[in-house]
């Protein structure tokens, strides 16, 4: 599922590995248990998945304050083979029965939930009850009530909760937020993003609305959403949108393609576009008043990159972008400061694609609070 974001070389390397519950390539990495004097930030993969197999398990290995310390798993055979990949202690197994019993393992600091959309409340809330900080991927939930109670669950926990926002720490990005912020092309005005694949698999949880809420919208247009908050700092105050299915039947339950519309306060106007039925679709370009800048590819694991009005490439040298929020996120933890990509973060972006869907299928202008 996965393979979208990834580079040539990776997509070979790319498989059902995770599904299929196939032994990992490589040897054995050092010892999942803390090492050396400084104290690293214990992580607890919960959903073993593509995501998890083949992107947070090796970036864990190059982070440089969180360790592989547990996993939450519902296939006890798949438990077996991550322990062997990765020593990890038998009383670091859990399913997602017994995760609240994480509660007297001060081995596992941080639960980073990777299931389906519609299960990441349940999961970081059973998490911060047993007294875990949780890093949750996007998007948060599949209801602005499920990220809320999210947020009231961890602060009454005492526990800091993070979304898996990891283009906040991708220099491609930052550099185009850095543009917008010193004005390098003046006051930005227009901004078109879009970000899409051709999804396979007709029987995965992603074409289920209970599990992940929506199509395309959440999956990789939450991206270009992001993008247009990112670079603007700004919230939208009022959305339309249209939404099409050319295949019905593979599509009926969530949407196969989205158009939308955002305004911002400063009056900056955003067109984007999410689909699960076209190749290819991953930029953003930002026009100002005295130039343009884009990125394509713009939300991609590497190479993102992209041009300038004035003929100046943006290209950074690739970091491992789950590594860096990974670090990030245990730095926090460990300095007791705030995440830059908080729930309340999360929270937003769902409430904005509630009211996009609600623009879509009423097609009426939706406004926002
Ligand atoms: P996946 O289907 O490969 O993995 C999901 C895991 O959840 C599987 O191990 C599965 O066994 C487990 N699971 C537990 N209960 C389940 C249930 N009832 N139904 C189905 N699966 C269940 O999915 P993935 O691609 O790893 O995505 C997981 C999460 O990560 C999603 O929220 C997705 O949006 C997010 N994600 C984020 C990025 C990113 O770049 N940040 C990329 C891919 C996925």
């Amino acid at each position: 599922m996965d393979n979208r974001f990834q580079t040539r070389r990776q997509f070979l390397k790319t498989s059902a590995l995770a599904a299929a519950s196939v032994p990992f390539v490589g040897a054995p990495v050092s010892s999942a248990r803390a090492a050396g004097p400084e104290r690293k930030i214990g992580f607890a993969l919960a959903g073993l998945g593509n995501l998890s197999t083949h992107q947070l398990a090796p970036a864990l290995q190059k982070t440089k304050y969180c360790r592989l310390a547990g996993v939450v798993t519902g296939h006890p055979a798949k438990a077996k083979l991550w322990q062997a990949q990765y020593n990890i202690p038998d009383q670091n197994i859990y399913s997602y029965d017994t995760m609240t019993q994480m509660a007297g393992n001060p081995d596992i600091d941080v639960v980073y939930v990777v299931t389906p959309n519609g299960l990441h409340a349940e999961h970081t809330i059973r998490a911060a009850q047993a007294g875990k900080h949780v890093l949750c991927e996007k998007p948060m939930e599949v209801s602005v009530e499920k990220c809320q109670q999210m947020i009231n669950v961890c602060k009454a926990a005492g526990r800091q909760l993070a979304v898996g926002y990891r283009l906040h720490f991708e220099p491609a990005n930052l550099e185009c937020v850095r543009l917008v912020r010193n004005k390098v092309f003046g006051d930005l005005k227009v901004i078109n993003a879009g970000f899409g694949f051709r999804l396979g698999d007709p029987a995965q949880w992603r074409l289920r609305r209970a599990l992940a809420g929506g199509g395309p919208l959440m999956d990789v247009g939450i991206y270009a959403l992001q993008a247009t908050r990112y670079l603007t700092g700004e919230e939208p105050v009022r959305v339309s949108g249209l939404e099409t299915k050319t295949d019905p039947v593979k599509f009926s339950e969530v949407e196969e393609s989205i158009a939308w519309q955002m305004k911002f306060p400063s009056g900056v106007i955003a067109n984007c576009s999410a689909t699960y039925n076209a190749a290819g679709m991953d930029y953003f370009a930002a026009y100002a008043d005295r130039g343009w800048f884009q990125l394509h590819p713009a939300y991609n694991y590497n190479g993102n990159r992209g041009t300038r009005s004035d003929g100046q490439t943006i290209q950074f040298p690739d970091i491992d972008q789950f590594a860096a929020e990974m670090d990030d996120f245990a730095q926090c933890i460990l300095e007791n400061r705030p995440t830059k990509v908080p729930g309340e973060e999360g929270l937003r972006d769902v409430k904005i694609m509630m009211a996009i869907y609600e623009a879509a299928t009423s097609g009426k202008t939706v406004e926002l609070a």
